[in-house]
């Protein structure tokens, strides 16, 4: 079939059609990749006619006519955009992937010819010079979009201008030559295991794996270990040999660097120095000046400021718990000094000797299954919504599940996928997307269509899918999205649910993570898989106090990427820098203990330089300070479900989307600005 698309195809085209669906939730077993690519380009045509109907009016503009008109047009576009970007993530094909390649520069070339059309933006600064009295929505509205021209470049001298559109096209080339260098070079590194007695130490699974790994690498019969973070981050707790250990993470550490093939540091110095130009270009001081701008932070002085309030009580702990680790060491190898490569293994050691938690015995208690109930269960006791399984409801992969999400009156609230095992087409991590974001059209309101997806293991055989406590958190900390997501009332889509600053955004998914591991919700929900018996006397408890162990290594490991992140963004001159020297000075200025492994070196260092977190990297603490504020006001009313505490989060935060300044919305919530206590507490730093 040919991608240029003749009119019979046009016409069974689900986009050019009404869903007539359930819900009107995107007719799946209709779709086609060759489906999206005209889609695209007939989509963008008909945001450009409605533009031009806005620029055609001939009265002055006004909020209605011009502001909430360009808010509202647009909409077959988010439609294509938001079910092909989930797809393309979850479920791609070299074919989707080719799109996507192809439709990349078609839809940041549109979103400059709106940025940059001089008529469009006179009439919207007109609108902003004169707003007249406008709801609270409406002016969070009118200021992003008019401050989404200037970041933009509307505005600019033509000079400038021309020089913006270079810089923005050679760094978007860099960021994927980057994030292209890390994972090749990632792919690149096999540790082949002949001999079982070097396995010492590793779980069933881990073994399992790796036999898996050995035999896909044409090795059968032996043992293969990767710098995934499946096989990485379980080798280097469990591995008992000690020089194995050292391979794996010392190559780990070294991608990318000095003298490999595929050198980053040139390019990291590159991209620092054509943000700083790109900032400098629309009149800020620095790159973090810009990004920062929409920040609930709003400025790196005040990013600096929390990391600084952190730091010295972080290195004290971390500093005490390098004498503990130093001490097991010195029991097995008499006379050795810690390495960074010993600290994940020691500290696993002291987690099981201190809380008598065995991660083996612990897995049969959660269950996907239970996991998954026990994040229902908790939505459902704390805003009293239901969520029913629909096995109608057409889905991109038999994998995926979809529910009814409704109100505690029964009122629709919107539908939930779940996408929960790993598989090929699928990318790495977890995350929360939507296929529609909840917004009111015509005075309507249209409720969200929510999904999130995760890489837990496949089921085998028809065995239960058994979690660790660490996907136990990921579970809930997505679903946290999407009840963001579906709670959500606002007027506008681009601010509804999740589309909020980014440093506020994580509050509500970081928040549920405490209730998963909650001793009181254990109890709810984690039940042994065959004989359905609650956790032993004792566990949940354990289970609850072992998450505030190890915390002086997971903060300072956490704090040096987000320092080493700001001030690479923070640099006020085009000139490329030395990689290495810059990140070295960084370390050395806050006095990372070098036993503790950096968890970001410069040239991998993807979120910050690919350009997802880039001067944002400290929004991990940022939120980190919120959601313990926030789940500490549950718990100073004297339950995880207090239901005062419960309705005053559900009407201040999760349903107002990005429609206030969340500073506002926080205070509302808890009738103060937030507090760093509750988190120096929670991982044990007063
Ligand atoms: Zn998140």
């Amino acid at each position: 079939m040919a991608a240029s698309a003749p009119e019979s195809l046009n016409l069974r085209n689900p986009f050019f059609q009404k869903w007539d669906t359930p819900y009107e939730v995107p007719p799946f077993h209709h779709l086609r990749p060759v489906h999206f690519l005209p889609a695209f380009q007939s989509a963008i045509r008909r945001h450009n006619d409605e533009i031009r109907t806005i620029l055609r009016c001939r009265t002055a503009p006004t909020f209605r006519n011009t502001v909430e008109a360009l808010e509202d047009s647009g909409e077959l576009l988010d439609r294509v955009i938001g079910v092909f970007s989930a797809l393309v993530e979850a479920d791609s094909t070299p074919e989707l992937q080719a799109t996507a390649l192809a439709v990349g520069p078609l839809l940041s070339g549109h979103q400059d010819d709106i940025h940059h059309n001089e008529a469009l933006f006179r009439r919207v600064a007109a609108v902003y010079e004169h707003p007249g009295p406008l709801p609270a929505e409406g002016r969070t509205l009118l200021e992003r979009t008019y401050r989404a021209f200037l970041r933009g470049g509307a505005g600019l001298a033509p000079a400038k201008l021309a020089r913006l559109r270079l810089v923005n096209a050679e760094l978007s080339l860099l960021c994927l030559k980057f994030e292209q260098n890390l994972r090749e070079e990632t792919n690149a590194f096999l540790l082949v295991v002949d001999r079982p007695e070097e396995l010492a130490g590793l779980s069933p699974e881990s073994v399992d794996a790796a036999r898996e790994a050995a035999r896909m690498a044409d090795r059968d019969g032996s043992w293969a270990f990767n710098l995934h973070s499946p096989s990485l981050w379980p080798f280097l707790e469990q591995a008992r040999d000690r020089g194995l250990r050292q391979r794996m993470l010392e190559a780990h550490v070294a991608r990318c660097d000095r003298g490999n093939a595929r050198d980053n540091n040139r390019l990291a110095a590159r991209i620092a120095a054509l943000r700083c130009e790109k900032a400098q270009l629309l009149g800020y001081a620095t790159y973090a000046d810009y990004a920062l701008e929409d920040s609930m932070a709003g400025e790196p002085t005040e990013a600096y400021a929390l990391l600084g309030r952190f730091w010295p009580p972080a290195l004290a702990l971390a500093t005490r718990e390098r004498a503990e680790l130093q001490q097991l060491l010195a029991a097995d190898l008499p006379g050795a000094r810690l390495q960074p490569w010993d600290w994940r293994y020691y500290a696993e050691r002291v987690r099981e000797t201190r809380f008598r938690l065995d991660a083996q015995a612990l897995r049969p208690y959660f269950s996907l299954e239970a996991v998954r109930e026990g994040a229902f269960r908790t939505a459902n006791r704390l805003y009293g919504i239901t969520f029913n399984e629909r096995k109608d409801l057409p889905t991109y992969h038999p994998d995926v599940l979809s529910y009814l999400v409704q109100d505690r009156d029964g009122s629709l609230l919107g539908v939930y996928y779940a996408d929960y095992h790993a598989r090929p087409g699928k990318r790495g991590g977890a995350w929360m997307g939507s296929f529609r974001s909840q917004w009111h059209k015509n005075g309507r309101d249209i409720r969200p269509l929510v999904y999130t997806v995760a890489n837990f293991p496949p089921p085998l055989g028809g065995a239960p899918v058994l979690l660790d406590l660490q996907e136990v958190r990921i579970l809930f900390h997505e679903f946290g999205h999407a009840l963001h997501g579906l709670l959500s009332r606002c007027r506008y889509r681009s601010l509804s649910g999740t589309a909020t600053a980014q440093d506020f955004s994580e509050l509500p998914s970081q928040i549920m993570e405490n209730w998963a591991l909650e001793p009181e919700v254990l109890g709810m929900y984690a039940r042994h898989y065959r004989t359905g018996e609650a956790l032993p006397a004792g566990w949940a408890e354990r289970i609850h106090q072992s998450q505030a162990f190890n915390q002086g290594f997971a903060t300072t490991e956490c704090l040096a990427a987000a320092y080493l992140d700001l001030d690479w963004h923070s640099l006020g001159s085009v000139e490329p820098v030395d990689a290495g020297a810059f990140e070295r000075a960084c370390l050395e200025r806050i006095g990372l203990l070098p036993e503790v492994p950096v968890r970001h070196h410069t040239p991998w260092f993807a979120s910050s330089m690919g350009g997802e977190y880039a001067a944002t990297y400290y929004t991990y603490l940022w939120s980190a300070v919120l959601d313990a504020d926030a789940y500490q006001a549950f718990l100073d009313q004297g339950s995880p479900f207090d239901p005062d505490t419960a309705r005053a989060f559900r009407t201040h935060v999760l349903e107002m989307g990005g429609s206030e300044d969340p500073a506002v919305l926080y205070r509302r919530f808890r009738g103060r600005d937030p507090g760093v206590e509750a988190l120096l507490g929670k991982r044990g730093l007063v």
